[in-house]
């Protein structure tokens, strides 16, 4: 699958200044993404600047700075310095877009160097903190397997590891005045239930946080927490009622122009819309998950929409999340609700065929012509016998053809995952061989 040559440039600035050093040290403090920060002055007195993967926008006001976001930890440094380069005003304020952790862990660095911030966010962001401590392992794992982690994976077990909000917000707006001059705080729903978005009116420019990033929105995430299409929609409506003239992204490039900007905040809301209902009317009408998935289609002008390439997330996805959100977590198929283990499935459909062998044989034959079923039927060969080196062999080979077939990120690393379980049964049969 490709993209659209226009889709190229947004996907390229998709991931800002990423460093795999970076990537692989999420949370420590001496990791930055190693290159010198981007700055625009997107409007009078108001600066995109890009530390890392992520964006932070800066206004300047006669009281002093607004920072929106602060980047990974990592960045706060190379941040500070930034800022610092632009103004020496005091920094009055930052607002946390959401709370993770590309966004909202590089504000130690300023409080170190003697500021003292009020730091705003939506209460919801101290409930999302609560849940990173809460499910510390199970993120760890979810990061570690995105590639190697040489530094901590998750952001910590206590409260000490977060710069929590001194001020925080309920309903949908706070109103700010700093130096005379109004923002807008909003509250939204998106890739979280915390998102909150800064307009300030006197500049025509909107700070939009992950609500828009210059690519398909992250509303599908297969193992996290349930994503809000819909409020994502409302999100982008809202944005564009307001008929901005730039807005800095949480994620790519800056956006300029009323009239593009328009054009992409509605058509990201009606893509999303287009997904919501397709899965809403299947639920409605008694069809089974995996059927309204498969007969999901995406119209051309969105799938093919310059700045909405599916290089993290896909359509599918999205309509999955749908599904869990309205409805439970079983797929319909009686023999799921309390099924056989897969490797109990996968060794009966071996010995059916005729071992093993067979089936990796017609894994490999289906290369050709359907990589999605050689999937399945690698897998049963691999699962009915883990140390079978022609199935492990079989399974890498397709998963790898499988993910570099795949434009987004998240299709890519957790189809690799199964290459993880074959190392493993590698290195677990040599232990017990050895012992
Ligand atoms: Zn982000």
């Amino acid at each position: 699958m490709k993209l659209a040559t226009d889709q190229l440039e947004s996907a390229k600035a998709a991931f800002g200044l990423f460093s795999e050093t970076q990537a692989r040290n999420m949370f420590s403090k001496e990791h930055g993404s190693g290159f010198e920060p981007i700055v625009i002055e997107a409007a009078p007195r108001t600066h995109y600047i890009q530390p890392g993967m992520v964006n932070v926008a800066l206004f300047e006001t006669d009281e002093g700075l607004l920072l929106v976001d602060c980047g990974c930890a990592g960045d706060g440094p190379a941040l500070v310095k930034a800022v610092r380069a632009i103004s020496d005003k005091p920094l009055h304020t930052i607002v946390y877009t959401h709370g993770h952790s590309d966004h909202a862990f590089g504000a130690w660095a300023f409080l170190e160097a003697g500021e003292k911030p009020e730091i705003i966010a939506h209460e919801n962001l101290v409930g999302h903190f609560r849940r990173y401590m809460l499910t510390n392992g199970l993120n760890a794992r979810i990061n570690g397997q995105a590639g190697r982690h040489d530094g901590p994976a998750w952001a910590g077990k206590s409260e000490a590891d977060f710069d929590w909000p001194t001020r925080t917000f309920s309903g949908d707006r706070l109103d700010l005045t700093i130096g005379g001059e109004r923002f807008e705080l909003h509250h939204g729903m998106g890739e979280t239930d915390d998102a909150v978005w800064v307009w300030a009116p006197e500049r025509g420019v909107i700070a939009a946080g992950d609500l828009v990033t210059g690519y398909f929105p992250n509303a599908g995430n297969p193992k996290k927490v349930q994503r809000w299409a819909t409020e994502w929609a409302d999100a982008a409506e809202a944005m564009a009622a307001l008929d901005p003239k730039v807005i800095i992204p949480g994620h790519g490039a800056l956006v300029t122009g009323h009239e593009a900007i328009k054009e992409e905040l509605t058509t990201m809301a009606a893509y999303l819309r287009h997904i919501n209902d397709h899965a809403v009317r299947g639920l409605n009408e008694g069809v089974l998950p995996d059927h309204i998935i498969e007969s999901l289609e995406v119209p051309a002008s969105y799938a093919d929409h310059p700045r909405l390439p599916p290089v993290y997330d896909r359509p599918e996805f999205v309509a999955r999340n749908v599904v869990r959100r309205y409805g439970g977590w079983w797929d319909g198929y009686p023999s799921h609700l309390l099924p056989a283990t897969q490797e109990q499935q996968a060794a009966e459909v071996a010995a059916l065929a005729g071992g093993v062998p067979v089936l990796v044989s017609r894994a490999r034959a289906l290369v050709a012509t359907d990589l999605r079923l050689a999937t399945h039927v690698a897998e049963w060969a691999f699962l009915a016998d883990r140390n079978d080196a022609e199935a492990q062999a079989c399974y890498e080979e397709i998963l790898e053809k499988r993910a570099a077939s795949e434009k987004g990120l998240m299709a890519q690393t957790n189809l690799r995952v199964g290459k993880r379980w074959v190392e493993q049964a590698r290195v677990e049969h040599t232990r017990k061989e050895q012992a």
